[in-house]
């Protein structure tokens, strides 16, 4: 039985469990639970809490990580960041400034854009690199 509840991801800041106390944890979840509620679980107590196996924990936490990716990706795509962005890159313009004043010229106008794809990123607790 899965109970309605997130995996968000797995933490390197805390080695913790909020359920047992159990401490020098090697990988501990990030859940939010279905009142919205966040987190810190060792895998043992996700798998007791919502009577999981670990290879149904692990494949929550994949897909729940691909959900939120897309999610993510979705609303990055919607931005008129994106669209400056991909219309920039396709231009005669941007090789023209590669030509002209190379990589950090270019790099330095596509920041903007960038900050908005990190901060998006970061709200869905994603890497950028997958958005
Ligand atoms: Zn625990």
């Amino acid at each position: 039985m899965q109970a309605s509840f997130k995996i968000l991801g797995i933490t390197n800041e805390r080695s913790e469990c909020d359920r047992c106390g159990r401490t020098a944890l090697q990988k501990v979840y990030v859940i939010e639970t279905d009142t919205g509620e966040e987190f810190s679980l060792g895998s043992s107590c996700i798998r007791k809490a919502y009577q999981m196996t670990q290879r149904e924990v692990t494949s929550k936490a994949k897909q729940d990580r691909q959900r939120a990716e897309e999610a993510a990706r979705a609303e990055f795509k919607a931005t008129a960041a994106y669209r400056a962005q991909k219309s920039y890159l396709h231009s005669p313009q941007h090789h023209e400034d590669m030509k002209a004043h190379g990589f950090s010229y270019v790099k330095m106008k596509l920041k903007p854009w960038q900050e908005v794809r990190q901060t998006i990123a970061a709200k869905h607790r994603v890497n950028v690199a997958t958005i």
